[in-house]
C-alpha cells in the first residue's frame, strides 16, 4: 500500500472534519428554528476539494509512469519519456471523478447524525461529537480504498496505452517514449522511489518486508530490485518521489532483502546476485 498517499489523504480528511465540524457547531448555537438548522446543516459542504483533488493526480501520475515503464520492459518496447496530454488529461479527469464521488457520499453522510437527532433532546456538543466519530471512521477506511482503487485505474491504463503503442494504433513519439528512463525520472524530478506491496494474503514474507522502504534512485539496489519482477507474480510496485515531497516524508531508508527471504522468494538472478556478495563480505 503506499502510504504516503495513504497519509496525505487522511491529513486531508482531517481538515475536512475541523472545518465541517465547527460549522455544524455555529449552526446548532443559532436561534433558528430546528428545520432552519436542518436546512443549513444539507447545505453545507465539506471543502478541501482542490487538494484531494490534486493527492489522487499525483498518485495517479506516479502510478502511470510506473504501469507504463513496466509493460513496455515486458514488450521490448522502450521506455516512457513523460506522460502525454491525452494520459494527464485522463489523470485530471480520474481525479475529479474520484474526488467528486468521494465528496458527494461524505457530503450525504456526515450530516446523518445531525438530521436524525436534532430536537431529540441530544446536546449540541453531542451531536457534533456523533459528527466527528462519522468523520473518524470516514479518516479511517476511505483513504486506503480510494489509493487502492486508483491504483488499479491507474495500472490498468498504462498496459492499455502500451499496448496501444504497440499495437501501433498510438504513435510512440506522441506518447514521447524514449529509452532512457533515468533520464526521464530526473525530468520530472524524481528523486527516490517508496517500495509499495498490496498487503494482502497473498504477499509474500519477501515483498512485506519491502513495503515502505523509500531508495534513493541512484542506488545500485534501484535499479536491481525491481517492484513486480522480483518474483512469479509479484504485485508490488515503485512510487515515484519527486523532489516537491516534503523531506520527512522522502527520508531514505532501503535496507537490502534479508538472504533468508531472498533464497525463499526471489527469483534465481536475484538469489544468485545477494550469494555473491555474501561471499564478497566474507572474503
Ligand atoms: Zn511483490
Amino acid at each position: 500500500m503506499n502510504m504516503l498517499a495513504v497519509i496525505e489523504l487522511r491529513e486531508i480528511i482531517s481538515n475536512q472534519q475541523i472545518v465541517y465540524a465547527e460549522s455544524i457547531r455555529k449552526i446548532l448555537k443559532t436561534d433558528n428554528s430546528i428545520s432552519k438548522k436542518i436546512n443549513n446543516i444539507n447545505s453545507l459542504k465539506v471543502g478541501f476539494q482542490k487538494p484531494f483533488e490534486l493527492a489522487i493526480k499525483d498518485y495517479l501520475y506516479v502510478v502511470c509512469l510506473f504501469s507504463l515503464k513496466q509493460v513496455s520492459k515486458e514488450l521490448e518496447m522502450s521506455n516512457p519519456k513523460k506522460l502525454s496530454i491525452e494520459l494527464r488529461s485522463w489523470i485530471n479527469a480520474t481525479s475529479q471523478t474520484v474526488t467528486g464521488k468521494y465528496l458527494t457520499e461524505t457530503n450525504q453522510s456526515v450530516t446523518l447524525p445531525v438530521i436524525d437527532n436534532i430536537g431529540r433532546g441530544l446536546s449540541d456538543n453531542e451531536l457534533v461529537y456523533r459528527v466527528n466519530l462519522l468523520f473518524d471512521e470516514i479518516k479511517l477506511k476511505k483513504p486506503d480504498k480510494i489509493i487502492g482503487g486508483i491504483e488499479g485505474k491507474g495500472l490498468l491504463r498504462g498496459r492499455n496505452l502500451a499496448v496501444q503503442i504497440y499495437n501501433k494504433d498510438v504513435k510512440l513519439e506522441t506518447e514521447g517514449f524514449s529509452a532512457d528512463l533515468m533520464g526521464t525520472l530526473k525530468q520530472e524530478r524524481v528523486v527516490a522511489a517508496q517500495w509499495s506491496a498490496i498487503l494482502d494474503k497473498h504477499v509474500c514474507e519477501l515483498c512485506a518486508s519491502l513495503d515502505g522502504r523509500i531508495i534513493d534512485i541512484d542506488s545500485p539496489d534501484y535499479a536491481f530490485y525491481s517492484p513486480g519482477e522480483i518474483h512469479l507474480g509479484c504485485r508490488c510496485l515503485w512510487v515515484y518521489i519527486r523532489s516537491s515531497e516534503r523531506p520527512e516524508n522522502r527520508r531514505v531508508d532501503w535496507k537490502v532483502p534479508k538472504t533468508t527471504l531472498l533464497k525463499k522468494y526471489a527469483k534465481p538472478d536475484l538469489k544468485k546476485k545477494r550469494e555473491i556478495e555474501i561471499e564478497d563480505e566474507e572474503k
